[in-house]
């Protein structure tokens, strides 16, 4: 026999995670929905969410929602965060907390849930509650049952993800577009005149590049193309943001570098190109660095390097050229 009472119970839950789709490119709203859900179901001192983003450059936020602000916020995020890591390398983390109601009364954990969500063998997420009490609510089925539907929103929300991640990279060098390098660019730029960081724009272009293209044919300049690409982004920073900015243009975005400190690593890199074997040819680069200096706008650096970029092609190629 159906339990008529059991039913009703789910269905209200599926339509609690039904409403959620709606918001999964929002995602503060999105985070703040599903808390509340965790909210109706779960006994907590502390829950936190948390969605893996596809490209490995962002920051990975647990969204921890407290009413208890005397809990070792940074022991719950360690503790977490040392989870996921069986899953997954990460390199940076930290926790945005959201206070629910000031409460100060000590506590002891005695109870905690840290589930990690896997999707195509990667980990798409997370949740964790910690609670001095029993932290179900209910029987295990409806726990199970609101674990998979949880599940199903970590999923679409990666897919959304990755598809953003998607439409931001470059398909043949695998390097982000030129759309992603503008919205960066601009980004560095309000960063930089906000907090007076220094910050570097290099402008990287293959010297003649055509006459590659029309000798040794167009395959074999795709090549070259790709294989400087690789050389580039493994010889910088994981902070340095490489871009495929135009056809044989390759710009790459140095966050807290002044153009003085950018020129080293970049001549660094004009001799391991110009060194490099390509199937047997020689290939040169010609490198323009502009630095940000109390700039009125983001297209004023990015002419800055273009100039030093012109006057280290006008200078014989092969060349660094910063503007000190
Ligand atoms: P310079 O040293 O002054 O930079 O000379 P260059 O020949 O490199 O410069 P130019 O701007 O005259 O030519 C750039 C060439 O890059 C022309 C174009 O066909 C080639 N190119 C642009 N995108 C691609 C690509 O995706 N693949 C290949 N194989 N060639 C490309
Ligand atoms: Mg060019
Ligand atoms: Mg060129």
């Amino acid at each position: 026999m159906m339990n008529y009472a059991v039913n009703t119970k789910y269905i209200d839950i599926i339509n609690e995670f039904r409403g959620l789709i709606d918001f999964i490119n929002y995602k503060d709203v999105l985070i703040e929905k599903m808390f509340q859900i965790i909210d109706k179901h779960f006994n907590f001192a502390a829950a936190g969410i948390f969605f893996n983003s596809p490209d490995n450059l962002e920051v990975n936020s647990l969204e921890l929602f407290t009413e208890n602000i005397s809990l070792n916020i940074n022991n719950l995020e360690q503790k977490f965060f040392s989870s996921m890591e069986k899953y997954k390398q990460i390199l940076k983390h930290k926790t945005n907390l959201h206070i629910l109601k000031r409460d100060s009364k000590n506590i002891i954990l005695n109870n905690e849930l840290i589930l990690p969500f896997m999707f195509d063998e990667k980990l798409i997420g997370g949740i964790c509650i910690f609670s001095d009490k029993d932290i179900l609510k209910d029987e295990i089925e409806v726990f199970n049952f609101i674990i998979n539907e949880f599940l199903s929103i970590f999923k679409l929300k990666y897919i959304y993800s990755e598809q953003v991640f998607k439409s931001s990279i470059d398909g043949l060098t695998g390097l982000y577009n030129r759309h992603q390098f503008d919205i960066s660019l601009n980004h560095e730029f309000n960063r930089s005149q906000r907090y007076k960081t220094p910050f570097s724009l290099a402008m990287i272009d293959i010297d003649h590049f055509k006459n590659i293209n029309d000798t040794l044919g167009h395959q074999f300049g795709d090549f070259v193309l790709k294989e400087i690409s690789q050389i580039i982004q493994q010889a910088f920073r994981k902070t340095d943001i490489v871009y495929r900015y135009g056809g044989e243009e390759i710009a790459i975005l140095m966050p807290e570098t002044d153009s003085e400190h950018a020129f080293l690593p970049l001549e660094r890199l004009r001799q391991k190109i110009s060194s490099h074997d390509f199937g047997g040819e020689n290939v040169t680069v010609s490198i323009g660095v502009a630095g940000y200096k109390n700039n009125n706008s983001a297209s004023e650096i990015l002419k800055s390097a273009d100039n030093m970029l012109y006057k280290a092609k006008n200078s014989g190629r092969n060349k660094v050229v910063a503007n000190q």
